[in-house]
């Protein structure tokens, strides 16, 4: 059983392993078992000679001295290719390094590769990639969930113990969930954007997954904060560490209304477990209405894709990535994106384009947002009576590959618990909180806390509370994969 984020950080950083060792391990792991997943895009062989080069005095009491970690192919690293799963981009090559992804390295932490991700974070399931879908590794006839699928299956599959993935309206916590590990997004802002593959900016967050609370909370603490670089990321002092021992004695827990209903009942199981496990911790339940989180999946697509129309309006065959023949301005840039850009992609900008033209920009955008706003004040009513707010991630365990793939909209429900939570900017961690048996596997299921804006730090708490008591039953590394 490889060990935890931390417990390699420990050993490095204290001089009695070296530098190189946890990522020589991890790259040694991921080409015995990524065939099997296709959790990575590319892999960075020399990670091992890069750590010895720095030399042990290097990490030397570093939180995170050695740790490999993997990062969403959305997030720039310098010299690295930075495709976003897409052909558009398969051959640009960063200038440079995302804050955050600066800030892990700072810490301590080596990069050994760049995970698969559907097509700009576009999807609900990893198989939107231009270059293949990545396999859940508790079942690899199943979808890992997206866009952050190969994040999520590298960190399940025990190839590394901490990625990096970007959760617009639910990329994170959806495959967090579908895998069996935490995922967690941020308050908008806390963690910077700089060098995150813009997709929808107003929503877009860096996120985090991992096998245990205490590994989460040391990578937020070293990458949050102000970056001058990013002018909506927020500064508040980082203390998610400090958080994990907190306690959960007299919090008030309301389960949202709106996600009761039409569960799976391993879904209604892993709810119960988690209630009785906070309950026996000295919390206090109780029910959340939030009425507007039913027009949730139309808002958070229709401002999701008016964005995204605009963000990628920048691949034009001119600035960025693939060139295709034409012989003017127009041709090149209708040719390289015909050729460069998926069908889902397409599907989004043209939505987009559409509901932000003349004469429909009040029917679909205007509305949308006043909706974001309605659903935005609900949850501030709700953070009146409650501290925390609980509802599954997914209404069900990981389904087939291929089930959805022809059904957007299908696709797009996946998303009903997630997308709200991103359009009120709240943070929020999927928690594996048990087992559904489906055709004879096991597959993983999370639940969704969610806290106010910048109460980030009261998710760590109680999921490590939960981590404790379950002694870690619901987390860690598929089996065949340990
Ligand atoms: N599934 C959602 C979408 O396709 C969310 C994606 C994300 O969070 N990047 O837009």
């Amino acid at each position: 059983m490889p060990e935890t984020a931390l417990q390699l950080a420990a050993r490095v950083g204290r001089g009695q392993l070296g530098p190189a060792e946890p990522a020589a391990q991890s790259l040694a792991r991921i080409r015995a078992s990524d065939d099997r997943l296709h959790a990575f895009l590319s892999l960075r062989e020399d990670a091992p000679e890069r750590a010895s080069r720095l030399g042990r005095s290097a990490f030397l009491g570093l939180p995170l001295a050695g740790v490999p970690v993997a990062i969403k192919d959305n997030l720039n690293l310098v010299g690295t290719v930075t495709s976003c799963g897409s052909r558009m981009l398969a051959n640009y090559r960063s200038p440079y390094t995302a804050t955050v992804v600066e800030r892990l390295e700072r810490a301590g932490a080596v990069v050994v590769g760049k995970t698969n991700l559907d097509e700009f974070a576009m999807g609900s399931s990893t198989e939107n990639s231009a270059f293949g879908a990545t396999r859940n590794p508790w079942d690899l006839g199943r979808v890992p969930g997206g866009s952050s699928g190969g994040s999520a299956a590298a960190v399940a599959g025990g190839q590394v113990p901490l990625a990096l993935g970007s959760d617009t309206g639910g990329s994170v916590r959806l495959p967090a969930a579908f895998c069996g590990v935490l995922g967690f997004k941020p308050t908008y802002g806390r963690l910077s954007r700089y060098g995150l593959v813009a997709f929808a900016s107003s929503l877009d967050q860096v996120g985090v997954l991992a096998r245990s609370s205490a590994d989460l909370a040391a990578a937020l603490d070293v990458m949050c904060g102000i970056d001058p670089l990013d002018s909506t990321s927020i500064d508040h002092p980082p203390s998610f560490t400090a958080a994990l021992d907190l306690g959960i004695s007299g919090l008030r827990v309301g389960w949202i209304r709106q996600a009761l209903r039409g569960n799976h009942p391993a879904v209604e199981r892993a709810m119960a477990t988690v209630q009785q496990v906070l309950e026996a911790g000295g919390a206090r339940f109780g029910e959340a209405d939030l009425p507007t989180l039913e027009a949730a999946v139309p808002a958070y697509y229709l401002i999701a894709d008016s964005e995204a129309s605009s963000n990628l309006a920048r691949y034009d065959g001119m600035l960025y990535g693939l060139r295709s023949g034409g012989s003017d301005y127009s041709a090149v840039m209708a040719e390289s994106r015909a050729e460069g850009f998926g069908q889902e992609v397409k599907r989004r900008v043209l939505m987009g384009t559409y509901a932000l033209s003349s004469g429909y920009y009040d029917a679909y955008y205007s509305k949308a947002m006043r909706v974001r706003r309605l659903i935005a004040r609900d949850f501030a009513a709700a953070f009146g009576a409650y501290d925390l707010l609980l509802c599954p991630t997914a209404a069900e365990p990981a389904f087939p590959i291929g089930e959805r793939s022809a059904d957007p909209l299908a696709m797009y429900r996946t998303d009903v618990y997630t997308v709200g939570i991103s359009l009120a900017g709240l943070p929020a961690l999927s928690l594996p909180a048990g087992y559904a048996q489906v055709d004879g596997k096991q597959l993983p299921v999370g639940i969704q806390l969610i806290a106010p804006a910048l109460r980030d730090e009261l998710i760590l708490a109680v999921s490590q509370h939960f981590e404790r008591v379950t002694e870690g039953r619901f987390f860690g590394i598929a089996p065949g994969f340990a």
